[in-house]
């Protein structure tokens, strides 16, 4: 077996095996093939990376080095990253069966994630408030200590990224624990970052499996902070283990995202959008929009036009330049999802198109359904796959109740050309994120996180800091 296709862990700079030699297989989607393994970590392995974090925490230079010094070291791994864009997205093309371009679209949003947060803590600028006692105060942010980050399969560089450099960036050292199904691009990473010069232990990589070593990290009081992306089921699990601690979790969870339709929309936007809200990554977006409310008057003529733009995204090879649809990540989701589809018919669903592809592949084609109860399961339960159920809807208000009748509250999306609904409809739905007239667009200066059962927490510029660091008040008399 060749290097590239093992991937180990990543501790305190070097790529090792797991202690016990235990490895787990890593799955190309689309040819239906194991293509690699990686190393499956147990316990022992989840201390050793604890070990090098906290050493590399405790004894420095990184968490007291310079906020210049520290962005040029993070700066020097996001231009490695930009140079191995196709090395890193041929990884997740291989690893989840996403299209190519997509794939590489994601790591420029990666290497976005890190220049921003380098950035955003070395321009950082304190508050400083004279007190009419005649004290003066002022606030500091240090590092919090060692950060426990586990992630999806769904975008496995990009939300990795996300959680990485906000960490770094603020002086913690970080423990990554990709998923068990995507383990490739993150072990890159951590390649990367020995060879930009992060100092060892700074950036851990620990593959393996939810539990056990996802679960040691999160259980160990050697960990000062929590950061998670995945189902809500985990995340209350990996909650109730950090509360054993006492430590800060941030929960970036599931999604069930509205997309309301007005009569008044601009339909070419609206259906482009619509099919980028419930197709693109075959739908495995946790921001999906998988409940599409339509107003009535519009409704058969938007159907026919989503219908229509649906089939016609080429669905193939994730590196066949044409395609724009592929494989579900893996034969357990391709389960997962079938199963609701098959649900959906049971239970009176009328299919305008899609369904599970018979020929023995891992791929739900482009799925659009509509006349579903509203409590029927694939209406209310996130499926993470390329199917969106429809309704109607009269009235604004009426759109607004359907949209906020759900346990998750990550996102939703509204076109209208009418300015005042769309503040007034924005400012009522229950959700973490509102895009008006477009989808997937992100500043990272603004909070991302979900309401209820999508999350608990917000990360993004200033929320990252309050959350990677102990923030600190500092009174002093003059
Ligand atoms: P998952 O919850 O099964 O796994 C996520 C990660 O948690 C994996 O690395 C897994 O190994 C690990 N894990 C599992 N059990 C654990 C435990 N007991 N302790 C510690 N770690 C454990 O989720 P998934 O199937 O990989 O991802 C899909 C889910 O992620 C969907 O629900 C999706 O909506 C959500 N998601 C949310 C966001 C967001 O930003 N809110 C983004 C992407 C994905």
């Amino acid at each position: 077996m060749s290097e590239q296709q093992f991937f180990g862990h990543i501790i305190d700079g070097e790529e090792v095996e797991s202690v016990g030699g235990e490895r787990l297989d890593v799955w190309n989607p689309w040819t239906r093939e194991v293509w690699a393994q990686a190393a499956d970590g147990q316990e022992a392995d989840a201390h050793k990376a604890i070990e090098s974090s906290r050493r590399a925490f405790d004894e420095g230079p990184w968490a007291t080095m310079g906020r210049v010094e520290r962005a040029q070291h993070i700066h020097a791994l996001a231009d490695l990253m930009e140079e191995r864009t196709d090395d890193l997205a041929r990884l997740d093309s291989t690893n989840m069966a996403k299209p190519f371009e997509e794939a590489k679209h994601d790591v420029a949003r990666s290497v976005w994630n890190f220049r921003f947060f380098a950035d955003h803590q070395r321009d950082h600028v304190g508050e400083v408030y004279p007190m009419d006692t005649g004290h003066h105060t002022y606030s500091e942010f240090g590092p919090a200590g060692v950060v426990a980050a586990i992630s999806p399969w769904n975008f496995p560089l990009m939300m990795a990224s996300w959680k990485i450099a906000p960490a770094i960036a603020w002086g913690n050292t970080c423990i990554i624990k990709p998923s068990e199904d995507t383990p490739a691009s993150v072990t890159m990473l951590g390649r990367l970052a020995t060879e930009a010069g992060l100092p060892p232990g700074v950036l851990n990589v620990l593959n393996g499996h939810g539990a056990p070593a996802g679960a040691t990290l999160t259980g160990d009081d050697r960990v000062d902070r929590v950061t998670f992306t995945g189902s809500s089921t985990t995340g209350k699990a990996v909650m109730a283990s950090a509360a054993s601690h006492l430590a800060p979790v941030s929960l970036e969870l599931g999604g069930k995202g509205a997309n309301i339709v007005f009569e008044d929309a601009d339909l070419d936007n609206a259906v482009y959008w619509a099919v980028e809200a419930i197709f693109r990554n075959a739908g495995q977006i946790c921001l999906a929009g998988s409940r599409l409310f339509v107003q009535a008057s519009i409704y058969d003529e938007f159907l026919a036009r989503f219908t229509e733009a649906a089939e016609q995204l080429s669905i193939g090879d994730p590196f066949d330049p044409s395609t724009r649809f592929s494989a579900l990540a893996s034969r357990k989701h391709f389960e997962k999802v079938s199963s609701y589809v098959e649900s959906a018919k049971e239970l009176g669903g009328r299919f305008h198109t899609g369904g599970v592809a018979d020929d023995g592949s891992w791929v739900v084609r482009p799925t659009i359904i509509d006349s579903l109860a509203l409590d029927a399961e694939p209406y209310c339960e996130e499926i993470f796959g390329p199917v969106c159920v429809v309704n109607s809807f009269e009235t604004e208000e009426e759109a607004v109740a359907l949209a906020n009748d759900t346990r998750y509250g990550l996102n939703a999306m509204l076109f209208t050309e009418n300015l005042s609904r769309a503040h007034r409809v924005s400012s009522v739905l229950r959700a973490g994120t509102v895009w008006v007239n477009c989808f997937f667009i992100r500043d990272l200066r603004t909070p991302f996180g979900g309401v209820g059962d999508s999350g608990v927490g917000r990360e993004g510029g200033n929320f990252s800091r309050e959350f990677f660091t102990e923030p600190k008040a500092v009174v002093m008399q003059i």
